[in-house]
């Protein structure tokens, strides 16, 4: 892009409590025409299987996204000034038919894209990926999916229905979405129906990289287990902000508690710096069970990421 990228409003002139309603106060697509990198919100919750909430999920990362400042040290990059990032607004989604839901999520990602070299999506729950993952398979092939949940959602199947957000991964996988045997879950914990679950996950060729491992192993061992596990594949990833604790994230729909930190999930995502980084999500974001924002705030801090992760291979 020949031109300086438009950024947030000065905030020596407007502070940064002030608008626009965007993502880190960032220009709307439609005003810039196009970007490097558009975050585009999904306000939509019909395939939870508890509490519900996470369609006010976008709004409530934007507005906790408001205190980001333009430079991250520890990446030494500045997210939204080396290229353009924009704001890409909310899919227009319904909530009542999940189906015809996947569909509009499908495209308005795919129209984003149009006009977007990378798409970060906050959710929304995490039905929302496999939509997302279909888009970025055409464009890119199989992707190398690293998935930071407590959840493995690769159920196959809840009260009849084969969409729902516990089932994205195991539909994404029967569609031929996903690497084979490259693929990775991070954060796993809490119960679950069966040894049975674990054992269909790993027959899907996904490998696991549990809380209990993370806080025996520590950060840098993650790391590199999620770097060797996907290698030079576009990389997918996915973040369920459940893989925080509850005390990190409170505001979210299927809360389990001896999560991740804020801060290692952080160290984390610092770590999967230089791999081929497509695409990536946060999602299950619940407004209505958050508490001083802790749970917006941190989504926004991901995001802000993932901004710094692809401007650095800008
Ligand atoms: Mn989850
Ligand atoms: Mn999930």
């Amino acid at each position: 892009m020949a031109d300086a990228p438009v950024g947030p409003p000065d905030p020596a002139v407007s502070p940064r409590f002030a608008g626009p309603e965007t993502f880190a106060r960032l220009p709307r697509l439609d005003d810039v025409g196009a970007a490097a990198v558009a975050v585009l919100g999904v306000p939509f919750d019909s395939g939870v299987t508890y509490r519900p909430g996470a369609r006010f999920g976008p709004a409530a990362v934007r507005a906790g996204s408001k205190l980001l400042r333009p430079y991250h040290p520890e990446l030494d990059v500045h997210p939204w000034s080396v290229h353009q990032v924009a704001d890409a607004g909310d899919a227009g989604v319904t909530p009542f038919d999940l189906i015809a839901a996947i569909a509009q999520i499908e495209a308005a990602a795919r129209a984003t894209l149009s006009r977007a070299e990378r798409l970060i999506t906050v959710g929304g729950d995490h039905t929302i990926a496999l939509p997302l993952l279909r888009v970025l398979h055409e464009r890119h092939g199989p992707v190398a999916l690293v998935h930071f949940d407590a959840h493995l959602d690769t159920w196959d199947i809840a009260y009849g229905a084969r969409y729902n957000h516990g089932t994205p991964f195991r539909r994404a996988f029967d569609e031929g979405l996903l690497a084979a045997d490259r693929c990775a879950h991070v954060g796993l914990r809490g119960p679950v129906y069966g040894m049975s679950d674990f054992d269909t996950d790993r027959a899907l060729g996904f490998s696991a990289i549990s809380t209990a491992d993370v806080a025996r192993f520590g950060v840098d061992q993650t790391i590199d287990r999620i770097r060797s596990r996907v290698g030079e594949l576009p990389v997918y990833v996915s973040v369920d902000i459940d893989v925080l604790d509850p005390a990190h994230a409170p505001g979210t729909g299927t809360p389990e508690p001896g999560g991740l930190t804020t801060r290692e999930l952080q160290l984390i995502l610092r770590g999967l710096d230089g791999l081929n980084l497509i695409g990536a999500d946060v999602v299950e974001v619940a407004p209505p069970y958050d508490h001083a924002e802790l749970t917006a705030l941190a989504a926004a801090n991901l995001v802000y990421e993932f901004l710094g992760l692809f401007a650095l291979r800008k």
